[in-house]
């Protein structure tokens, strides 16, 4: 469709109000959201999915007659438009390159530089593209995160959340690019350009006292070994460094003090070089042993402190490490110590039996059974170690006097509380992969000392949210079935952070400001509030915790600034449109967006008042199976048209039909331009075929009785899976069915009249939901008005016939079993055969099948003597009991693999006969007669008739001249 033919329709919907949600007491209402997007840069047709699904839901709501609500923002919170306006500050390139693509003049770039305004920007853009779609949002209660009036909605929620005893402050780590702020280390990497799949390795340093008071901190992830130490291990040829914390000095490597320093505060002082701490005495903690301090190639720096205990009897890289040193180091050592056991061999899993065989200590038993046999070997060595460790953490028990018999991994604990104990031992948390954010800069890990937390872990509260849980309607229904097992797995969350962070403060504390997904919970409720603000201009001071409690709680006399009838209107208004209909989002929220709002609104609205639905829809990939990332848009080349052109190459319906019907909304699909081109040829053709379907005057009545029949279903399939939120079985029926049965309609010999009227103005109205433009193009001259204001066709506007329908059915049947008859010879190049006829069953053969299925179905095996039983008892079989024990014999198998026949009385002989011209037409036979079997003989020369069975005529296949074509099934 041209796109000015698509601008003149969005301008008729927007003339006509179509948008403005209304509250009307007298009628339904359907309100749903979609996640707002983060501004990050330009929307492109990936983006398109959870939109579309939300505008052909309200758009359906809208023709049931329901009051719909379906409004918009962009969620500015956190760094999205940070980085944005950061990288236009930094003219990146591929930010230019889009800001061109997209038509912005360079004039305009440098206010995009204040994220501030970037994040508006980019919002109006998105507002633009919804436009242009044809997505009808109801601007009015249009919003950003970063507006005062929504700040104000958020100081009230974190009041009440705190009165509520919802929060907490405690300590935290958390992730930090030290330019840029916060950000998130999850495998979406929205805030990173590398390690989202990085995990937290968590270590304990060990304090190690030099006679000058200076302290060795040796990092490690077995602390409990510290009662087997011989030695420790500093960088061979890297310095340390002095860090200082609380008056003492620590010496470690520069990596390792500044992630002390993030973590624990602190300074960084001077370097030491290996040399000078080379064979020097240091005393262990807890034991008071005294070991000598060893440069070694196996301490890398950048891991840990810097700083390594030796093990060598449990650690295999130790005990390879020793033969490093000379023979006069190796013998200042203490003999290595072995502190734990395992089981004796016999005891142990058979994968681990081999770890645990031979002589030696422990660590040169693991080598040996790897084929470790020096450092270099990195791949064996790493196996034994990470072998070994599993094995003595999950079976071992210390050997030691302090904790004899203990199990290791309670010795663990114990050795940490004991460390502890002496204020000069730290937890250390690092990244076990390089992260890297957005911009470049390396991420670390801080720890945050009185970070506020949301009680997610609080049982009562989970359970509040299981009881909401069982009033929603969720789907897909994996994600149903898991949303209960996320609900209790979920944790305290951290829910504020400090830096370069776009948010609202925390109105109790404000140095915090709240954070992104904290303060994207509850704000469905806020669009309702947003409209009033805007259309009566309410200043954000009036809307104070007074307010919103009113409006949300009914509780208090609201604000007293504020004029009472308006707040009342507004209490209305969310009485109204709450509980939500819809929270529409992608599959990147089901555990970080989705579990919040649930309980959120559980914590702060009675349960009447909680959300009814999830609906979870999959990504728009590349090819690769990514997520499809603005860099695939934006990359000169690139696969992924930006919106502009997307729309002016393939119109806005055909890019809503791809996003609706390409999968399943809970799959993912793949991006590919064929889809597009696609879904506009079937357009097309869908545009032919409802304006051919204009017409008038009678049609054949038992085709017509079949046509509003096959209507009937195909109208209630639409509004079914509509209602139940399954876009894509509403759309298979809209776009592939209901043409199917157009073209079954004609091909069958039916012409555009009457009938095929009726059914053009039902389907094009039930196109409005997913291809609107398309849908008021076709009823231009049809209805008085917008088709997107009609309504949604009822099944009851078309009969059922269940015997049309049967007749149908019977006559497909028929022709696939000539099909499958026929294809053989066909294959062989052999002409059609000239003639077909067909012995229909004599009408005594349905009850012994009768008989048969239910004995099939009461589980028991069919028996000639029990059907002979009963036939002798009805007049109208006895005539035929010589016949009946062959066909009993005959059917009983068919009678297993195949459905029971249609429970409907069908005259099959009419129903043949009246199909001739059909069939004819269909399969190039010239003749076709039918016969009842009973009256057949002198037309049965292969003796086909007794095969004859109720619903599955018998038919044979004549060739002109007499020559018969081959013997066939049936
Ligand atoms: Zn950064």
């Amino acid at each position: 469709m041209e796109s000015e033919r698509a601008a003149y329709w969005q301008e008729e919907w927007r003339r006509a109000g179509l948008a403005t949600a209304r509250r009307d007491p007298n009628r339904a209402k359907y309100y749903a959201i979609v996640a707002y997007p983060g501004p990050s840069g330009f929307l492109h047709v990936g983006h398109l999915r959870g939109i579309v699904y939300a505008d052909a839901f309200h758009r359906f709501h809208r023709m049931l007659g329901e009051q719909v609500f379906f409004p918009a923002g962009v969620h500015a919170s956190g760094l999205p438009a940070v980085t944005y306006a950061q990288k236009v500050k930094d003219r990146n390139p591929t930010t230019v390159h889009e800001l061109e693509q997209n038509g912005i003049p360079a004039a305009d770039w440098p206010k995009l530089e204040d994220p501030e305004y970037a994040a508006r920007f980019l919002g109006a853009q998105y507002l633009d593209v919804y436009r242009q779609v044809g997505v009808l949002v109801d601007e009015s209660a249009y919003l950003t995160t970063v507006d005062d009036d929504y700040r104000a909605f958020i100081r009230w929620q974190f009041d009440r959340l705190r009165d509520q005893d919802a929060l907490v402050q405690k300590t935290h780590y958390s992730a930090v690019c030290p330019v840029c702020g916060p950000v998130a280390v999850d495998p979406s990497e929205t805030d990173l350009s590398a390690g989202g799949t990085a995990e937290i390795v968590r270590y304990t340093t060990v304090p190690f006292r030099l006679q000058d008071g200076r302290i060795l901190l040796a990092a490690t992830l077995r602390p409990e070994t510290i009662y087997g130490v011989t030695n420790l291990w500093i960088p061979l040829h890297d310095p340390l460094v002095s860090w200082t914390h609380e008056g003492r000095t620590y010496l470690v490597s520069r990596a390792g003090a500044e992630r002390l320093v993030e973590q624990h505060g602190g300074r960084i002082g001077h370097e030491i070089r290996p040399a000078e701490l080379k064979g020097r005495s240091v005393t262990a903690p807890l034991t008071g042993v005294p070991v000598p301090v060893f440069p070694s190639s196996l301490v890398d720096p950048k891991v840990g402190a810097g700083v390594v205990m030796s093990v060598p009897a449990h650690a295999p890289a130790d005990s390879l490490a020793l033969a490093e040193l000379t023979v006069q180091e190796r013998e200042s050592l203490r003999p290595a110590p072995v502190i734990l056991a395992v089981p004796p061999i016999h005891e142990l899993p058979a994968s681990e039996r081999e770890l645990a065989a031979g002589t030696g200590s422990p660590a040169e038993r693991a080598n040996r059974a790897t084929g470790a046999t020096k450092l270099a070997d990195a791949p064996a060595l790493q196996e034994a170690t990470e072998r070994l460790y599993r094995l003595e953490f999950t079976r071992g028990t210390m050997t030691v006097r302090d904790y004899l018999g203990v199990p290791v991994r309670d010795a663990r604990e114990r050795v940490i509380a004991a460390l502890g104990a002496s204020k000069q031992s730290f937890e250390l948390q690092e990244f076990s992969e390089p992260v890297v954010c957005r911009n470049g800069h390396s991420v670390v890990i801080r720890r945050v000392p009185h970070q506020w937390f949301i009680r997610y872990s609080d049982p009562e509260w989970k359970a509040l949210g299981h009881a909401a849980l069982r009033s929603m309607a969720v789907s897909p229904e994996d994600y149903a079935h898991d949303l209960p097992a996320i609900l209790d797995w979920m944790d305290d969350r951290p829910c504020t952070r400090r830096g370069r962070w776009m948010g609202t403060p925390l109105p109790f504390d404000p140095e915090w400001i709240v954070e992104p997904i904290a303060d994207s919970t509850f704000y469905p409720a806020y669009y309702v509030v947003r409209r009033f603000v805007r259309e009566r201009g309410i200043l954000p001071s009036a809307l104070t915790d007074a307010f919103f409690d009113f409006v949300f709680l009914g509780e208090g006399p609201g604000e007293p600034t504020l004029d009472a009838g308006l707040q009342q209107e507004i209490r209305a208004d969310f009485l109204y449109w709450y509980p939500l209909d819809c929270n529409i989002g992608g599959k990147e929220h089901k555990r970080v967006h989705f579990p919040p709002f649930l309980l959120t609104h559980a914590k702060l609205l009675p349960p009447e008042l909680g959300p009814r639905g999830i609906f979870v829809h999959g990504w728009v990939t590349g090819a690769s199976g990514e997520k499809l990332s603005k860099k695939d848009v934006s990359a000169k080349g690139g696969r992924i048209l930006p919106m502009r052109e997307a729309l002016a190459l393939w119109g806005p319906d055909a890019l809503r039909l791809v996003h609706a019907s390409s999968a399943l909304p809970s799959y993912d699909f793949e991006w590919d331009p064929a889809l597009a081109d696609a879904a506009v040829g079937r357009l097309e053709d869908i545009a032919r075929m409802a304006r051919e379907a204009a017409g008038a005057g009678a049609g054949i009545p038992e085709l017509d009785a079949w046509l509003f029949s096959g209507m009937h279903g195909v109208v209630a399939r639409a509004t079914h899976h509509l209602r139940e939120n399954r876009p894509r079985e509403a759309a298979e029926a809209i776009y592939v069915a209901l043409p199917a049965l157009l073209k079954r309609y004609y091909a069958r010999g039916g012409v555009p009249g009457d009938a095929t009227d009726r059914v053009a103005n039902a389907w094009i109205r039930m196109l409005s939901p997913f291809t609107p433009h398309l849908a008021e193009e076709l009823g231009v001259g049809r209805f008085p008005g917008l088709v997107a204001s009609e309504r949604f066709p009822s099944a009851e506007e078309f009969p059922r016939s269940e015997v049309a329908e049967a007749a149908e059915t019977f006559l497909a049947m028929v022709e696939d079993d000539l099909r499958n008859v026929m294809r053989p010879q066909l294959d062989r190049s052999e002409s059609a055969p000239d003639e077909v006829i067909f012995y229909v069953a004599a009408s005594w053969k349905r009850l012994p099948e009768q008989w048969i299925r239910e004995a099939l179905e009461s589980g028991a095996t069919p028996n000639i003597a029990k059907v002979m039983e009963r036939a002798n008892a009805h007049p109208e079989l006895v005539a035929h009991r010589a016949e009946i024990p062959k066909y009993v014999q005959r059917i009983a198998p068919l009678a297993r693999s195949e459905g029971p026949p249609s429970p409907i009385p069908i005259d099959e002989v009419d129903i043949l006969r009246s199909a001739q011209g059909y069939l004819v037409k269909r399969f190039g036979f010239s003749a076709i007669s039918v016969h009842r079997e009973e009256d057949a003989e002198a037309v049965d020369p292969m003796h086909r008739r007794d095969r004859a069975r109720p619903g599955r005529p018998a038919f044979y296949l004549a060739r002109r001249g007499g020559a018969a074509a081959p013997p066939s099934a049936e």
